[in-house]
């Protein structure tokens, strides 16, 4: 299902980078696909035994796309590195952190997917060329009118309002059947939402996971752990943040956890992997909580604008998140010191 979904992915990004470096939306329809595979073969035939990717390069004469955006995805057009395509699939979806984790990765890599697509798009655009592909299909349909209809407009801003909900301001969230979790136990209790606040721990075993296979391997530990030894209905985190790039969904945004003693109705509980007394997680992890994941919640109506964070020790007596993530923390913009009581 990862798979999929990362394929799913790449081809939605390569679309949208295609709508961008095309300055004119009368470039987009006058793109038919019998004339670029009329291009493709034309290449074809005049270089005979051409690898696709070379193919895809000397294309890029005619149709002008040379900005410095494609140059680096695609490569120099006269570059003699003619790398064959699954070297390059292997090298976006295959990476593997190394020991410096997100922060050393490079930028085109599958799991930062999310944030390059982010740097691509914005609402305005998707929605002009949203009602330009439209504008095409019905005159392909000999439809010619549709388009103008206010109620369209207004139909695709609420799609585009929510993609970009979904796949802007959120993280990537592997949800409880990619990780294989074991179903809850019990009857879960619903939040009533929007919540006031989010609470920062650390997991402090094991080492910080860098795979997805270790992320949710480790997933699932911790939910044994928290059903079996301790006794709870599930895992008792609402999310946890892997040094993957993904954020793992424990009990969600719907439903409340067991995290933070005294405060589990009022806010969720998100850890990061790790144990954060000496060190911290890679700035990336940490701006997928601070920045994403909240960005996620408020938007979404599950978290109220001005919610507050807080590190666990604050409410409960513990050393959670571990000294150097507390002293992170401290310093976004939406935590909070808790009045010292007389
Ligand atoms: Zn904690």
């Amino acid at each position: 299902m990862v798979g999929m979904e990362l394929t799913a992915e790449l081809f939605l990004t390569l679309s949208m980078v295609c709508f961008c470096v095309g300055s004119k939306v009368s470039v987009l329809s006058s793109w038919h696909m019998d004339l670029f595979i009329g291009a493709v073969q034309q290449t074809e035939d005049s270089n005979p035994g051409l690898e696709p990717l070379a193919v895809v390069r000397s294309l890029r004469r005619t149709a002008s796309y040379e900005d410095f955006f494609v140059r680096h995805f695609l490569g120099e057009i006269n570059s003699t590195d003619e790398e064959v395509l699954s070297s390059v699939l292997k090298k976006y979806y295959h990476h593997h952190l190394e020991e410096l984790g997100l922060d050393a990765a490079p930028r085109l890599i599958s799991v930062l997917r999310r944030e390059n697509f982010r740097e691509l798009v914005n609402a305005s655009l998707l929605q002009t060329q949203v009602m330009a592909s439209l504008d095409v299909y019905w005159r392909l349909r000999g439809e010619t009118e549709v388009v103008q209809e206010v109620a369209v407009e207004k139909m695709v801003h609420e799609g585009v309002q929510e993609f970009i909900h979904r796949y802007i301001d959120c993280p990537v969230i592997i949800p409880r059947c990619q990780w294989r979790a074991r179903p809850y136990r019990g009857t879960p209790t619903r939040l009533a939402l929007p919540l006031s606040s989010m609470f920062i721990h650390h997991t402090h075993h094991p080492k910080p996971c860098h795979t997805f296979q270790q992320c949710a391997a480790y997933m699932r530990a911790m939910q044994s752990f928290h059903q079996d030894v301790r006794g709870w209905d599930d895992i008792g985190y609402s999310f946890v943040a892997g040094s993957d790039g993904y954020l793992y969904e424990g009990r969600g945004w719907q439903w409340r956890g067991a995290h933070t003693r005294g405060h589990n109705s009022r806010g969720y509980g998100v850890a990061f992997v790790g144990n954060y007394t000496a060190t911290l997680p890679a700035q990336r992890s940490l701006e997928q909580v601070r920045g994403r994941l909240a960005s996620c919640g408020v938007s979404g109506g599950r978290l109220v604008g001005n919610f507050t964070m807080y590190g666990h020790r604050q409410l409960v007596d513990t050393t959670c998140p571990g000294d150097a993530l507390y002293a992170e923390i401290k310093g976004w913009q939406h935590f909070r010191e808790i009045p010292s009581k007389q």
